[in-house]
Order: C-alpha cells, then sequence, then structure tokens
C-alpha cells in the first residue's frame, strides 16, 4: 500500500516528524474503480474524509460531484473546481444561516431527516431539492454510524410530505450503512426500507426520483475486503430486487473507500519501554496517536498495517501508544499489536491505509505537538 511513489518521496525529501503522504494515482485509480463498479450512480466523494485541496482538484477534473457537510467544505469544493450542482449539503444537522448561505452559493441539493430540518431548508432555500436519511443498524460495519443521523422510515414519509407541502422537492432517500462495511448484504437490507418509502409516497402521488446509497466502501486495513466490483453487483442485484425495472437515479458517497489505501503515514518509535521487569508486553510509543491524527483507533476500532524496518524478525505482542500526556492516547491495548522483538528507538515506522479520516481528525496542537503534515503527491 506505499506505493513506490511514496516510498521515493519519503528517500528523497526526508521529511521531519510524523506526515501523512497521499499518492493521487492511487486516488485516481479507485475512482475509476467506483466509476466501472457502479457505472449508473453518480459518486459524490464525501470531503470530510480527506479534504486536501490536491485531491478535491483531481476529483473535480475527473468529474466527480462533492458531499459536503459544511460551508467551509461546500467552499472548498467550489474552490476545487466544482459546480454547485455538483455538491450535496449531505449533512442532516444544519443552522439555518448556513442553510442560506449554502443556497447563496448555488448549492440546491440538502439531506434532512427531521420535520424541524425541512422547515429550516424550506425558508433558507425555497424549492430546493431534498432528500431524507433513514436510520440503518450499521451491522456489519467496523465503524458503524449509531443512531445520531436518519429517522425510521415510516417518519422519512412524513419528512418528505412536509418537505413537498412546503414547497421544496421531495427528492430522495439517503442511508449509509456505516464506515468500513464489509457486509455486502447491508445495502440489500437499506434498499427494502428506501424502496418502502418511495412505495408510500406513491401512493399519495408522491413520485420520489432518487436514492443516495451514502459511503461504507472499504478499505484494505489487515483484512482482505470485497473489490469495488463486487459491491457493484451486490448494489444492482439489490436495486433490481426491490425497484424492478424502475430503479431510480442513484448517488454513491465514497470517502474511506476513495482515499484510505492512498496515504502512508510515516512515524518514528520515541520510546520502547516494559512497566515492570517481568511484563510481558512491551509498550512502543510512536510519534503519532489518537491527537495526532490516528482517532480512529477510538475502541481499537479501525487496526492499521504497520510496517517496520525489522519485518521478517519474530515478533511479540505490544501495547502501541502516542506521545502525548493524556492517558487516553493508547492504539490498541486490549488487542495488543505484534510486532518485532528487534524493534528499536529511532526506528521508522509506516502505518498505512490512512489516507482518509486522519489529518481532519488531528488536533491543532495538544501538548505542543503540530497537526499531522500532510503531502499529495
Ligand atoms: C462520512 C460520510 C460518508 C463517507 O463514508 P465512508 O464510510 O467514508 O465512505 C458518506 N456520506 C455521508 C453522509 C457521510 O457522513
Amino acid at each position: 500500500m506505499a506505493t513506490q511513489r511514496i516510498l521515493d518521496f519519503l528517500a528523497t525529501r526526508r521529511p521531519e516528524g510524523p506526515c501523512l503522504v497521499v499518492d493521487l494515482d492511487v486516488v485516481r485509480d479507485n475512482y475509476h474503480a467506483f466509476e466501472k463498479a457502479l457505472p449508473n450512480s453518480k459518486i459524490y466523494y464525501a470531503v470530510k474524509a480527506n479534504p486536501a485541496p490536491e485531491i478535491l482538484r483531481l476529483l473535480a477534473s475527473l468529474g466527480s460531484c462533492f458531499d459536503t457537510a459544511s460551508v467551509a467544505e461546500i467552499e472548498m469544493a467550489l474552490d476545487a473546481g466544482a459546480t454547485p450542482d455538483r455538491i450535496s449539503y449531505g449533512n442532516t444537522i444544519k443552522k439555518e444561516r448556513d442553510i442560506a448561505r449554502a443556497y447563496e452559493h448555488g448549492i440546491r441539493l440538502f439531506a434532512v431527516d427531521s420535520v424541524e430540518e425541512v422547515e429550516k431548508v424550506a425558508r433558507a432555500a425555497p424549492g430546493a431539492r431534498v432528500f431524507c436519511r433513514v436510520l440503518t443498524d450499521g451491522e456489519g460495519a467496523e465503524w458503524p454510524l449509531s443512531r445520531k443521523f436518519g429517522c425510521v422510515p415510516a417518519m422519512a414519509v412524513d419528512v418528505l410530505r412536509q418537505a413537498r407541502m412546503l414547497g421544496l422537492d421531495a427528492y430522495g432517500v439517503s442511508f449509509h450503512v456505516g464506515s468500513q462495511q464489509t457486509d455486502l448484504v447491508a445495502w440489500d437490507r437499506a434498499l427494502a426500507d428506501a424502496k418502502a418509502v418511495f412505495s408510500a409516497l406513491a401512493q399519495e402521488g408522491i413520485t420520489l426520483r432518487m436514492v443516495n446509497m451514502g459511503g461504507g466502501f472499504p478499505t484494505r486495513y489487515l483484512k482482505d475486503v470485497p473489490t469495488a466490483q463486487a459491491y457493484g453487483e451486490a448494489i444492482f442485484d439489490a436495486l433490481s430486487k426491490h425497484f424492478g425495472n424502475r430503479i431510480p437515479e442513484t448517488i454513491i458517497e465514497p470517502g474511506r473507500g476513495m482515499v484510505g489505501n492512498a496515504g502512508v503515514i510515516k512515524s518514528e518509535v520515541v520510546l520502547i519501554s516494559k512497566k515492570a521487569d517481568n511484563d510481558n508486553v512491551r509498550w512502543v510509543y510512536l510519534d503519532i496517536g489518537k491527537f495526532g491524527g490516528l482517532a480512529e483507533t477510538m475502541d481499537e476500532a479501525i487496526r492499521y498495517p504497520i510496517v517496520t524496518p525489522r519485518d521478517g524478525d519474530a515478533v511479540e505482542p505490544c501495547v502501541l501508544a502516542g506521545p502525548t500526556c493524556d492517558s487516553a492516547d493508547v492504539l490498541y491495548e486490549k488487542a495488543p499489536y505484534p510486532l518485532p522483538v528487534s524493534l528499536t528507538i529511532g526506528d521508522e515506522v509506516l502505518i498505512e491505509g490512512t489516507g482518509a479520516y486522519t489529518t481532519t481528525y488531528s488536533a491543532v496542537a495538544f501538548n505542543g505537538f503540530e497537526p499531522l503534515r500532510s503531502y499529495v503527491i
């Protein structure tokens, strides 16, 4: 996953301190793989996964659309060359004045999951298209999205009916099956719910036209994951099963699956020690931790592949931790991480699959550690 371009960059530039290096060639390949796997779906890249301007510019030039969660993300997508008709405001929790600012920027596509939010959109973005997010159980996802977003399908019917009554364009339904979703059947369950909303509203004379199938497409960490092609086939089958020959317009919003495997973090071993002479695990402290970009190790949810210069030597389980003075800054302890016994203070390690959800989760300067630097090559 560390491509030759990334290895060459690190070898010649020798950047000081921990940093993320992203290979745009991999992002381009991922974009084309999604295009090929789901040729009838529009791709809305989830900007939050990695908003580096180089990535946004590349995707804009390839024809991608963008899923954004704030006015700042909308402006980043516009700056990268996306036109407003290629941007959705996909956050279901928005201030009314931010909806108004998005509308002034030309944005006409908004996510909602409550009647209260529909009322805001109707006031601040009259006539806009809205889609209603339905809850999913998140089962099968390594980073489930809980109950924070979405409503039950029966309520989505009320929300979209209200949207229509307030002069909005009741456009469709969205869901997110949970991030790092490795169960292909998750989309089938969610599409059944989406279809139920379509049918209920059709009986009232309201014809929805779009299903936003969200993100969730995985990155390969330690375990193999199905290919984009496999996802495409499973999703197409589920769409046919539930919608027959009247398949609506569809959108996908890959974040992790677009950039996760394009990035590698270079880090350095700061300390290796034990807590007692008879301790059977060593503690390995890196110069990056939960506050430096590895927030997704929370609850040890995402387990990154780590490459060391001693790979091939005998390994032993280690507790892996970051450099800050917060005791929460431990990466893997419940399930210790096997690392070479010969690993030494000062060794450089590569943390792979870190192109998504790292730079933007890094603290501004907790304990004086600077935010994660990133190089996009
Ligand atoms: C975060 C997010 C995504 C991207 O999810 P991934 O699992 O990274 O693909 C897509 N859509 C919405 C609405 C999101 O909030």
